[in-house]
C-alpha cells in the first residue's frame, strides 16, 4: 500500500493480513512494522479500525488515550519480538566495551534500527550507562540502564541545554571523558564518557557511560 502509514492489519472476514507501505526500503522500520501489526493481532481483536488522522481529531480525549495506549502496546510488543529480553540481553552484555560500535553490531545482527536498539542496549545493559537523543541542543527523549538509574548523581532531565560538539558532521564521535554535571542535575564533580551521533533532522544520539572506577 502506499499512503501516510507505514503499515497497517487488513481483515477480509476471518483472514487477516499485514499490508506494508511499499515505499519503505529500510530493512529494520519493515520488521518493526510487521511486528508492530502482529502485536495488535495478537492483542487488539476484534480488530480496531483504521484511524486517520481526520478522525483522530473526532474522538475524545478518553478515546485518543486509549489509542496511545493500544499502540505502545504494540511497540512493546514488536521490540520484544526483535529483540528477545533473554537473547538479546546476553549479547549486549556479553562484551564489557561499551560504544556506539556495539551498537551497530546488534542492530546488524538483530535487523534492527539503530535508534531501537541503542535503547534497548542502554535498558538491558548491566553497567550504568544511558541513550540520550538531543534536538536543537535540548534533551528530547532518554533511556537507561538500572545502575545508571540507580545511580543518584545519575539524573537526566527533558528540556535540558546541552551542548555536543560533533568534531566530524557526519561520524560518531570518539569516547570522550566529560563531567557529569554537563549531562545531569548534579553538583556531584564525577566524569562521564560520552559518544555522540549525528542523525537526521538535527538530532543527536549519545551514549553515556559511568566505567565501574568512577562509583564514588
Ligand atoms: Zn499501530
Amino acid at each position: 500500500m502506499s499512503s501516510q502509514y507505514d503499515g497497517c492489519l487488513i481483515w477480509v472476514g476471518t483472514t487477516c493480513g499485514i499490508l506494508l507501505n511499499s515505499t519503505i526500503r529500510s530493512e529494520p522500520r519493515k520488521n518493526f512494522t510487521i511486528a508492530h501489526e502482529l502485536g495488535h493481532y495478537l492483542f487488539d481483536s476484534p480488530p480496531i479500525s483504521v484511524v486517520t488522522k481526520d478522525n483522530l481529531l473526532k474522538v475524545d480525549s478518553h478515546l485518543l488515550e486509549s489509542h496511545q495506549k493500544v499502540e505502545q502496546r504494540a511497540n512493546r510488543f514488536a521490540v520484544e519480538l526483535l529483540m528477545p529480553t533473554p537473547i538479546f540481553q546476553t549479547d549486549v552484555n556479553i562484551s564489557t566495551r561499551i560504544g556506539l560500535a556495539a551498537i551497530d553490531r546488534l542492530a546488524d545482527k538483530y535487523s534492527t534500527s539503530f535508534t531501537s536498539t541503542a535503547i534497548r542496549y542502554a535498558r538491558l545493559n548491566q553497567q550504568a550507562c544511558a541513550v540520550v537523543m538531543t534536538q536543537n541542543q535540548q534533551i528530547q527523549h532518554f533511556a537507561y540502564s538500572d545502575p545508571f538509574r540507580q545511580d543518584k548523581s545519575c539524573f537526566l532531565k527533558q528540556g535540558r541545554h546541552i551542548e555536543i560538539n560533533l568534531s566530524d558532521s557526519n561520524s560518531s564521535t570518539e569516547m570522550q571523558t566529560v563531567p557529569l554535571s554537563l549531562w545531569c542535575e548534579t553538583g556531584s564533580e564525577r566524569k562521564i564518557q560520552e559518544q555522540s551521533r549525528p542523525l537526521s533532522g538535527n538530532r543527536i544520539l549519545t551514549l553515556l557511560w559511568l566505567p565501574d572506577g568512577s562509583q564514588s
